[in-house]
């Protein structure tokens, strides 16, 4: 069975295994799964000379928590001197000359990155299927999607080649992938862990996050990544708890609230079913369940995707081929430069959100589009500060189906859209909120696929949200069952 990061930590202590041992497996299982197409880059150099770092550490007696744990980064995190792409053919040969905070935390702590995951093109995407770098198939059934955005580092965890991954989510790119490939995903409050150095989708919503086997391995990892950085103006001054300490919190008393609107039309009955037994899990353990209603939910993808869109169009008017990125050869003039390289490094989906975007933010429509859905936005995020009024935790399923098939939405993106339907209210107000294995869903006789729970918490109740995960974890092994290989 795969090992989580608790295992292998504790086998690194005992001298069972050295750091370099476990990253030459973790690199030799990334090749040999060469067919799930989960990276975009390995590097062995840079990981062994990680490896050798942690090894000194390990020997020493001083080593923090995640030395020498193999891991992979999502490819939207900037990794000096190491190729950072974004799964766009825009940033094919771009070579960082930083790092980002998240990669310098995990670095500072001697985690060991085998390489760079697999991804939507600049994280616009549910399946996984707009890389510029090819599909990422799901470890489960290899003719369906990992989820996406962070559809490669989901299905590298998920087919146990590292115990965890960097991931973000602006609208669901953790929690969905974590909930098609059967793992753990959590998503930080909004500010929590620095932004720095990590390429922008929709600034207002973007967020650094974690996939796991466990949400104890979840909470060792944001740990890792949690507190304030300077280098980013959203990143919040407030101290983080002490996740890991946390854990031991039961849900003995805990309200839970059971969103109605979270089961409604498009939720897939067998996952609905699935997502209901785990919360009677919860029940057991004494959580307390309370209907509840955030009546706004219907307005959440309409205004996700006027947003998230808005300020994509923003953030990806820099790649104009004159500083950095693809550059057309021979431009013509100015005009031509731009046009040339932005048609040929974006691909259609991206380009999609540029229309759209730029369109909602037109002189003419800015309050039709985007000032409506800047409105939603907050009647959202008021619907959830009035529940917390009440309860301590909010649920339903992270996605409305289990993994589709590759190719089965593809040719409409409002379908592909759906997908996020549970996950995108959760950004649009910044909360954390944690996916956890709920169960298998059948799909066709003798075939399931995972289900995945989603837990939110208020603003800075990650401790929370781990705790419940890992309380439930405790009394269940979804979250130990792994794909045959
Ligand atoms: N699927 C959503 C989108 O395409 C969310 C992506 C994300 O969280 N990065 O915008």
């Amino acid at each position: 069975m795969a090992s989580g990061i608790a295992q292998l930590a504790q086998d690194l202590r005992a001298r069972k295994t050295t750091a370099t041992e476990l990253a030459l497996a973790a690199l030799a299982r990334a090749r040999a799964r060469a067919d799930l197409n989960a990276f975009i880059t390995l590097d062995e150099n840079a990981a062994l000379a990680v490896a050798q770092r942690a090894d000194a550490a390990l020997a020493a007696g001083k080593a923090p928590a995640l030395a020498g744990i193999p891991f992979v980064h999502k490819d939207i995190f900037c990794t000096k001197g190491i190729r950072t792409t974004c799964a766009s053919r825009m940033l094919e040969n771009f070579v960082p000359p930083y790092d980002a905070a998240v990669v310098e935390k995990l670095s500072a702590g001697n985690a060991v990155p085998i390489g760079k995951a697999n991804m939507d093109e600049f994280a616009m995407g549910s399946s996984n299927e707009n890389s510029h770098f090819g599909v990422v198939r799901n470890p489960w059934d290899a003719t369906r999607v990992p989820g996406g955005s962070s559809g490669g580092s989901a299905a590298a965890v998920a087919s146990g080649i590292v115990p965890f991954a960097t991931g973000t989510d602006t609208g669901g790119s953790v929690r969905q992938p974590a909930a098609f490939c059967g793992i753990t995903g959590l998503k930080p409050t909004y500010g929590r862990v620095s932004r720095y150095g990590m390429i922008a989708y929709a600034s207002s919503l973007d967020c650094a996050g974690v996939l796991a086997r466990s949400a104890a391995d979840c909470a060792q990892v944001l740990a890792a990544l949690a507190g304030h950085d300077v280098r980013d103006a959203t990143s919040v001054d407030r101290m983080a708890d002490d996740y890991v300490a946390a854990l031991s919190t039961t849900p003995q008393g805990i309200k839970i609230g059971v969103v109605r609107e979270y089961f409604g039309a498009g939720v897939d009955t067998g996952v609905a079913a699935v997502v209901r037994t785990a919360l009677r899990e919860l029940e057991k353990l004494g959580a307390i369940l309370v209907d509840i209603s955030l009546a706004h939910a219907p307005l959440a993808i309409p205004a996700y995707y006027v947003i998230a869109p808005a300020e994509a169009s923003s953030n990806l008017a820099r790649y104009d081929g004159v500083r950095y990125g693809h550059r057309c050869a021979d431009p013509q003039s100015l005009e031509d430069l731009y046009t040339r390289s932005r048609g040929e490094g974006f691909g259609a989906e991206v380009k999609r959100r540029i229309l759209v975007g730029t369109y909602a933010l037109s002189a003419g429509y800015y309050d039709a589009y985007y000032l409506r859905a800047q409105r939603a936005r907050r009647l959202i995020a008021n619907d959830f500060s009035e529940a917390f009024t009440q309860v301590d935790l909010i649920a339903g399923p992270t996605a409305p189906t289990v993994a589709f098939r590759l190719g089965e939405k593809t040719s409409d993106p409002l379908a592909m859209y759906a997908a996020d339907v549970n996950t995108v209210a959760v950004n649009l107000a910044g909360l954390p909120a944690i996916s956890i294995p709920a169960g298998f869903s059948p799909i066709q006789s003798g075939v399931k696929l995972p289900v995945g729970l989603q837990l939110i918490a208020p603003a800075f109740a990650e401790s929370r949200l781990l705790a419940a995960a890992h309380h439930f974890q405790l009394a269940t092994d979804w979250h130990l069952r792994e794909p045959s290989a």
